[in-house]
């Protein structure tokens, strides 16, 4: 009998979970067969694919019903939509928008694009998600806008935050793209400020095949606006004239424009999304009964009751071990548990960012927080095996890590 601890799969030891993680597989049979579809109705009619087509207007019309009422655009991809919505709340050149810590790099170089000055705010302890007052504490006499993200999944407390901005004039666009289906105070993500912007590439939880995002908004006539920055400044809406003039424009403005077939995988994993949203709430709600049993280096980040998971942080004592935080991530990993070790995602962190930035605010929460936890990977075909498996692969590397 002896107590040593196993062997890592690191250093050359037996690998606790012998089979991958189960992928996602967002392209599913469902998604297939819409895409057959829509090539079959098309072919059926001895036409091509066009622009804003049936397959788009479907897309939309659903994804608006979706999110409670309100119009959506689904443009070519979520970079395009957060530009599109960004230039569609038409804030002055040179004036400040605030934005979360972190975040995907298309919102902040959205905001440079536009010729607007970002001012990044900072997580709550312990938190990916900008906090309240980490948010107010940025605004200035020069403040137009709000970009916020609902980092991970995990929904902001986006009603006090709309409340704030708007008492000072200040517009707000929500970044759903890590979120889609998530609610706060029983009403979904992406509904609360004046227009919202959703990835749909194939990572996301709602996904329209390979590239794409939805602009979102409750009011109509944002919508014509950001409908008008999707494409070239046409003034889709207006039926009296002939679109195919583009003297027609409103504005300049680029071609965001999305395919017929990416919106026809849309529609079937829109028609899953609650699915997906309450598989991978499952899986956490359990890992997060099931690690605290076990653990006594690792505990659950905050999880709320309406998120829609993307990745989930697991939070680390780092005085607990004798290894720095990142060689005992990658330890959990090499026992074969898909996760992220080292989140790159911070503003703060990326040097390109950073003579574009308002000023050098390093964002500490944000900061403490990747260097206190790593990104536990999850998606809907997790389940009690995996909660098994990520508990015990966490106790293996701890047992031998620990002090
Ligand atoms: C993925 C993501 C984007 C960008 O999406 P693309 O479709 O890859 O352009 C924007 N914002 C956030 C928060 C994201 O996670």
């Amino acid at each position: 009998m002896s107590n040593a601890p196993e062997k890592l799969a690191i250093h050359g030891g037996e690998k606790l979970r012998k089979t991958p993680m189960p992928p996602r597989l967002a392209f599913g049979p469902a998604e297939r067969q819409a895409l057959m579809e829509a090539a079959e109705y098309y072919a059926g009619r001895d036409e091509d694919p066009p622009y804003q087509g049936r397959y788009e207007e479907e897309f939309c019309r659903r994804f608006a019903a979706y999110q409670g009422g309100g119009h959506a655009d689904a443009v070519s991809s979520g970079t395009a939509s957060v530009f599109v919505a960004l230039a569609a709340l038409d804030l002055p050149k040179g004036s400040e928008v605030v934005i979360s810590p972190v975040t995907d790099s298309g919102p902040l170089n959205c905001i440079i694009m536009l010729g607007l000055t970002p001012v990044v705010a900072d997580s709550a302890p312990d938190d990916y998600n900008m906090g309240l007052e980490q948010l107010a504490s940025r605004f200035t006499p020069r403040t137009s806008g709000v970009l916020a993200v609902h980092s991970a999944g995990q929904p902001l407390a986006i009603d006090a935050m709309v409340e704030a901005a708007h008492a000072r004039g200040i517009k707000v666009l929500e970044d759903c793209s890590q979120a889609p289906g998530a609610d706060w105070n029983g009403r979904k993500v992406g509904s609360w400020g004046d227009i919202a912007a959703f990835s749909t590439m194939y990572r996301k939880t709602l996904t329209a095949g390979a590239s794409g995002g939805l602009v979102y908004s409750p009011t109509e006539e944002l919508y014509r606006t950001a409908l008008a920055h999707a494409d070239r400044g046409k003034p889709a809406w207006r039926k009296d004239l002939d679109l195919r003039d583009p003297g027609h424009a409103l504005f300049p403005a680029l071609n965001f424009n999305t395919d017929e077939l990416s919106c026809a995988i849309g529609i079937a994993s829109l028609a899953r999304l609650d699915e997906s949203v309450a598989a991978r709430r499952a899986f956490l709600a359990r890992l997060c009964e099931e690690l605290p049993k076990a653990s006594r280096v690792c505990r659950p980040s905050h999880l709320d009751p309406g998120c829609s998971p993307f990745y989930f942080p697991v939070m680390v004592d780092v005085d607990a071990i004798s290894c720095t935080k990142t060689e005992f991530a990658r330890a959990v990993a090499a026992e074969g548990i898909g996760l992220g070790e080292h989140y790159g995602c911070l503003v703060s962190s990326w040097s390109f960012a950073k003579g574009h930035l308002s000023d050098g605010f390093d964002t500490p929460n944000a900061l403490s927080m990747r260097d206190r936890s790593f990104n536990l990977y999850v998606n809907e075909r997790y389940g009690e095996q995996e909660v098994r498996d990520v508990v015990a692969a966490i106790a293996k590397v701890e047992a031998w890590y620990r002090r």
